[in-house]
């Protein structure tokens, strides 16, 4: 019988964090995993309430207070089962996810008591179970004969394979990358989520039969009507990759970096993959200033100060309170090393060639735009120089739609984001070619992984309705 009084007994416990000192000597995920007595605790800290706001805010609903009983009495492979019956990427969601403003933010004990640790034990039951062999069981699966193409082997289209070869759908990804993971490879640094993470994923994909194909980019390396010709449906999970820029001067000097290509540059020189022409970009030595608040402006931060930047300073225009990064990274990056400079719009970035310095005025905030965020405006009279040999531009990025959509008849809206029906429609996220579907950043914005999760789960469903709906003569007929 489980002692009703258990979550007062049992305080929330994080899994323990390396210090901050061996932290910054490697790239390497920086949180302990739990061990098996201290996640089944933790687990059963959950009260099982009867409308579990867990499930409902979190963006894939996973039954979570189902897995967390099955964990809390050590049946991990169960529990395995059930959170892939939601969630491809639950090892994934588990390490990464900001669970503050997601399940662990609506946990009942959230209140006063210390929130369910909901994504530390998600980690544990997934990384614990393919650890021990369990593999999804496909044995009832069978074969539809449909071919499914997917653009994308980030987490929208790695979503997407899964639920299709489930259902006995054979689906190929294609991706210009030389690895599969988008984002979660060539953006998240290490020190969040190794790449040895998603290598297990691949493998286990590749066991259920999605097949890959890697280095190749379509509209490039092979048509898009290609893939139109040789498969009954395609789903686009392509990302949004145009880095916003600041729009003043100095962004063009010698020393300003764009925060995806530097971080990709990390990444391809951790994996051991080739640079592209702009070569590895290091931070060794240099005066850091990086400038957004933001969940890529904190990797950026950790990423130089790993690299032995000599001072790594973050300027953000709004104060704290408002910065839209996640707490527990910023938290993370101060014990790192990284200084915070709050309420400071950059106007100017200085320098004859190369950059020296950066200008910055202070700001106070305003009245709220039309998301409700208070504006920051700047205050005369309080410009002042901030040296810096580097700076680095993490203001977030904007959708790219490729020269091919137009001639594809898949639709864009204004601000470049494909449109799509939504998830209640008749073929969740179809676009305006009937049997081309989109999901992921591109469909939603630069957003989270979950969401991408999600989406590539429900088009997959949107897929299946379609082709079972269509006849093949119907398929065929379509743009
Ligand atoms: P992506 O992950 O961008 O994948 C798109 C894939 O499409 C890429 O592999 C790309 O190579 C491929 N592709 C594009 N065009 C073509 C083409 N023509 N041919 C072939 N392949 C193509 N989210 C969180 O939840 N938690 C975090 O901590 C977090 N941190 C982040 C840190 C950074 C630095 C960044 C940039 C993002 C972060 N995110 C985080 C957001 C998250 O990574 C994205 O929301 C998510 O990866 C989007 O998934 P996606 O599948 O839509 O696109
Ligand atoms: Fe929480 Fe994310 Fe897991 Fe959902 S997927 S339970 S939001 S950690």
């Amino acid at each position: 019988m489980k002692d009703p009084f258990h979550y007062l007994k049992v305080p929330r416990t994080d899994p323990p964090v390396f210090t901050a000192e061996l932290r910054v000597r490697r790239f390497a995920e920086i949180h302990v995993p739990f061990k098996a007595e201290t996640a089944a605790l933790q687990a059963d800290r959950c009260l099982a309430c009867g409308n579990p706001y867990c499930e409902w805010k979190c963006p894939v609903h996973n039954y979570i207070p189902n897995w967390l009983k099955l964990a809390a009495q050590g049946r991990i492979r169960e529990a395995a089962d059930l959170c892939h019956r939601t969630n491809s990427l639950p090892e994934i969601c588990g390490r990464i996810c900001p669970q503050d403003r997601l399940c662990e933010g609506a946990c009942t004990l959230n209140d006063g008591f210390g929130a369910v640790t909901i994504g530390a034990v998600e980690r544990y039951i997934t990384d614990t179970a393919l650890a021990t062999g369990w593999r999804p069981d496909l044995s009832d699966v069978e074969t539809t004969g449909w071919r499914v193409a997917i653009v994308g082997a980030g987490p929208a289209g790695l979503s997407c394979a899964d639920v299709l070869v489930r259902n006995g759908v054979a689906a190929t990804v294609y991706d210009q990358y030389p690895e599969i993971g988008g984002l979660l490879t060539f953006g998240i640094p290490e020190f969040k989520l190794e790449a040895g993470v998603i290598r297990q994923r691949r493998t286990i994909l590749e066991e259920m039969g999605v097949q890959f194909v890697l280095g190749t980019r379509i509209g490039r390396d092979l048509p898009f009507t290609q893939l139109l010709d040789q498969y009954d449906a395609v789903f686009l999970g392509m990302g949004t990759y145009r880095g916003i820029r600041g729009g003043f001067p100095g962004e063009q000097l010698e020393g300003v970096e764009l925060a995806l290509p530097y971080l990709l540059s990390s990444a391809r020189r951790i994996l051991d993959f080739p640079q592209d022409e702009r070569g590895y970009i290091d931070m060794a030595g240099q005066q850091v200033v990086v400038l957004g608040g933001g969940d890529t402006a904190m990797d950026c931060n950790r990423t130089a100060i790993r690299q032995g930047a000599g001072s790594v300073t973050c300027v953000y225009r709004r104060d704290e309170a408002n910065m839209p990064g996640s707490r527990r990274e910023l938290h993370h990056a101060r014990e790192e090393g990284v200084q915070f400079l709050w309420n400071r719009q950059p106007v100017a970035i200085l320098g004859d060639r190369q950059v020296t310095g950066i200008q910055l005025m202070e700001t106070r905030l305003g009245a709220p735009d039309e998301r409700g965020r208070r504006r920051p405006e700047t205050i005369p009279g309080s410009e002042q120089v901030l040296p810096a040999d580097r700076v680095i531009i993490a203001f977030g990025f904007l959708p790219d739609p490729a020269d091919w959509f137009g001639d594809a008849h898949i639709d864009t809206r204004p601000n470049g984001l494909v449109s799509t029906r939504g998830e209640d429609s008749e073929f969740a996220f179809q676009t305006g070619n009937p049997r081309v579907f989109a999901g992921g950043d591109m469909v939603r914005g630069s957003s989270l992984v979950v969401h991408a999760v999600h989406e590539g789960r429900s088009a997959a469903q949107g897929i299946l309705d379609y082709l079972a709906a269509c006849t093949p003569a119907l398929r065929t007929a379509a743009l």
